[in-house]
């Protein structure tokens, strides 16, 4: 990847004074559950609106998504709030239907970039679109195997790119759902200082209290941005409950966190 600077262009473009948020369900549940959530953060400073409708389940037998029909609601979010979409893709059907029905991002989540196979079967199902694509970090502390997956995107001629940091799987017992090593995320800033990188506190800590922290941490750490699972129910989300938050706590999140001057 040698001309990072366009890599940041759909980034650049947004013109925010505050990092990209990105808010929403961990799953879209039900149509009135995803719009109700995107009403409550039509007026804040959340950019895209996220919601899972492929979801990549541990074990089976657990609620894997609602599936095509949830593109319909994203939709409606986006006519009803303005608020641009995003949800995850995992194969060559997932990325056709997400832009056939205008899924303004997509995001690859981290039990697919750790596999190659799935990162080229993406690549090559998104070549020659437009499409914003972040890449989360695998599930195993691996920088070659995140950056591959990037690497993948972008010689399929993906140029509008970022990454999302989620934190890695651990053995050893952690206070965090996924330890975030905040030092390979620091690698990966500096072997790409302008692809953008997004925090994802969510899935870091597992629990909500804990969010505002990582969430400071990061832009400490000038991450661009932060996706943050966001539910007018979260203790009873059908996904992540624990770590989920109203859309009122995320205003509060946003409102308390300092951000760092251009100048600084
Ligand atoms: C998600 O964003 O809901 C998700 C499943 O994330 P990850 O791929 O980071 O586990
Ligand atoms: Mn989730």
């Amino acid at each position: 990847m040698e001309n990072t600077k366009e890599l940041r262009t759909w980034l650049d473009d947004m013109k925010l004074n505050h990092p990209l948020v990105i808010a929403g369900p961990c799953s879209a549940e039900t149509e009135e559950q995803v719009l109700k959530i995107a009403h409550e953060l039509k007026d804040s400073d959340v950019s895209y609106f996220r919601a899972g409708i492929w979801k990549p389940r541990t074990r089976p037998g657990m609620f894997e998504g609602v599936g095509e029909i949830g593109l319909r609601w994203l939709k409606k979010v986006k006519e009803e709030t303005g608020m641009k979409t995003c949800t995850e893709v995992a194969n060559a059907a997932h990325v056709k239907l997400a832009i056939e029905n205008d899924v303004d991002l997509l995001w690859i989540g981290a039990r697919s970039t750790v596999s190659p196979f799935i990162m080229q079967e993406i690549a090559d199902a998104l070549a020659g679109t437009d499409k914003i694509v972040l890449v989360k970090n695998p599930v195993n502390p691996d920088l070659a195997l995140w950056l591959g997956g990037i690497e993948r995107l972008y010689t399929a001629g993906i140029k509008n790119l970022g990454a999302i940091h989620r934190g890695f799987s651990t053995y050893e017992k952690s206070k965090y759902r996924n330890t975030p090593e905040w030092q390979l995320a620091i690698e990966f800033q500096n072997k790409f200082p302008d692809l953008p990188l997004i925090n994802d506190p969510s899935h870091i800590t597992g629990k909500r209290d804990m969010i505002f922290d990582v969430c400071q941490t990061a832009l400490d750490l000038n991450f661009d941005g932060l996706m943050i699972e966001t539910h007018f129910d979260p203790e009873n989300a059908w996904s992540d409950a624990a770590q989920q938050v109203t859309p009122d706590a995320l205003k509060q999140i946003m409102q308390d966190l300092k951000v760092k001057k251009e100048t600084e």
